[in-house]
C-alpha cells in the first residue's frame, strides 16, 4: 500500500491534475476541489485494486473505492473519493513518467580542415559522420565529411590547459 503524504507529494504536479481534472468536469469543481485537499492530505490510501479513503467530515471512516464504486453516502461515482483516487493514480502516472530526454551535447574537438588550405578551428559531430566545422568560433555553412579533418583532442578535456596555457590550435598551428 502506498500513502502518499503531503511532505512526499509534487504539490505543483498534483495541483495542476487537479486543474486539469476540473476542466474535464467542470460540473464537480467542488468535489475536485474536495477531493484535491484529499489527497494533499494523505486521505488516499492506494491499494493494488482500489483504495481507502478517509471521509473528511468523520475522521477515522474510510470509504473503499474500487472502479467506479465507492461505499460513501454519496451513491455516485462523481465523489469526491473517487477524483482523489484518480487524481493520485494520474499523479503516479505522470510522475514516474522518464524524465524528458535532454539530448547529449556533441563532443566538440580541436581541429584541422584540410580542404584547399589547412584551417584550424574546432569540429563537432553532425551526425551521418559529418562535422560542423568552427572557424575563429564560427560554424561552416555546410558541414564536412569526416575524411576532411583531423580532429585533435577534445574540447572539454582541453578546456582547461587551453586556459592555463593558451590556445591550444594557436601552439599547435604556430599561429
Ligand atoms: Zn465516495
Amino acid at each position: 500500500m502506498i500513502r502518499h503524504t503531503a511532505s512526499s507529494i509534487n504539490t505543483n504536479l498534483l495541483a495542476e491534475l487537479a486543474g486539469r481534472a476540473i476542466e474535464a468536469y467542470p460540473a464537480s469543481a467542488a468535489s475536485i476541489r474536495k477531493a484535491h485537499t484529499m489527497a494533499l492530505n494523505g486521505a488516499v490510501t492506494l491499494t493494488h485494486d482500489g483504495a481507502f479513503v478517509e471521509s473528511a467530515t468523520t475522521p477515522g471512516v474510510h470509504y473503499r473505492v474500487q472502479g467506479k464504486v465507492c461505499t460513501c453516502p454519496a451513491h455516485t461515482p462523481l465523489c469526491c473519493h473517487r477524483f482523489a483516487v484518480a487524481l493520485l493514480r494520474k499523479y503516479q502516472a505522470e510522475e514516474s513518467l522518464p524524465e524528458a530526454d535532454v539530448p547529449a551535447r556533441p563532443k566538440r574537438y580541436y581541429a584541422w580542415l584540410n580542404g584547399k588550405d589547412v584551417l584550424a578551428g574546432e569540429a563537432e559531430e553532425a551526425g551521418d559522420g559529418n562535422y560542423t566545422f568552427y572557424f575563429q568560433g564560427r560554424p561552416l555553412a555546410t558541414t564536412v565529411p569526416f575524411a576532411m579533418l583531423t580532429l585533435l583532442g577534445e574540447v572539454t578535456l582541453a578546456e582547461t590547459q587551453r586556459r592555463l596555457d593558451g590556445s591550444y590550435i594557436d601552439k599547435v598551428c604556430g599561429r
